[in-house]
């Protein structure tokens, strides 16, 4: 890394990662804004949905509330970008969340700058521009090679991709859901969140 202060604060998200504070990492005393070896620099995301999947139940009013709420009342749950997948071995219904990667491999790859960073609602979540989205997926490919599955989707009545955007500040989500699975972590100095931290779950 270029710069020695961006390298102890990312090796200190490394070790708060590994001690098991789940699938999406810690909070730190970080700056706002790394520099990663690439040279770019990407703000953190403020905030990032959590879930405690020892207590879903698998119900998937997650994945309903999301779908409503933001794809203008189509229920389909594909086009939830709160994702619920059961478990092979023992069975367990896990929700599966945009970490809103502190490196985000999606925001990278996308060839029209139609991923970005929110920073007009304040949570710096990494968003897609539908207006600006070509529908390439190549976000859908580059999250999948950390995360599966690919927490973008393609919608393909309207020939964009969709991600989670934390609904602009107000996760439904975290708001519907009845057994308080999700909850929100939020951090005015950022989150070391996601990729390169995690690199699957
Ligand atoms: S790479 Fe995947 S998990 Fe990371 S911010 Fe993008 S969509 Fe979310
Ligand atoms: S599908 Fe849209 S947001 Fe995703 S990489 Fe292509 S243009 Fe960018
Ligand atoms: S925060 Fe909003 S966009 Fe993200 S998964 Fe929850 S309901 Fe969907």
């Amino acid at each position: 890394m270029p710069q020695e202060v961006n390298r102890r604060t990312f090796l200190k998200g490394v070790t708060l990662g590994a001690f098991g504070l789940g699938s999406v990492a810690a909070v730190g005393n970080l700056l706002e804004i790394l520099t990663f070896p690439n040279g770019q620099k990407v703000a953190l995301a403020k905030g990032v949905i959590l879930a405690d999947k020892s207590i879903c139940s698998g119900c998937r009013v997650c994945e309903i509330v999301c779908a409503n709420f933001n794809s203008s009342g189509r229920n389909t749950p594909s086009l939830s970008r709160i994702i619920m997948e059961k478990e092979i071995i023992g069975g367990d219904y896990q929700p599966k969340v945009c970490h809103q990667c502190a490196d985000p491999p999606c925001l990278k790859a996308c060839p029209v700058t139609a991923l970005q960073v929110d920073k007009q609602q304040g949570t710096y979540a990494r968003i897609i521009d539908e207006r600006a989205c070509i529908g390439c997926q190549r976000c859908v490919e580059a999250c999948k090679q950390h995360f599966r599955p690919a927490r973008p989707r393609y919608d393909a009545e309207r020939r964009h991709s969709v991600k989670c955007h934390l609904c602009f500040g107000d996760p439904q989500c975290v708001k519907y859901c009845p057994l308080g699975v999700l909850r929100v972590e939020k951090s005015d100095k950022g989150l070391m969140v996601g990729y390169p931290i995690i690199q699957e779950d």
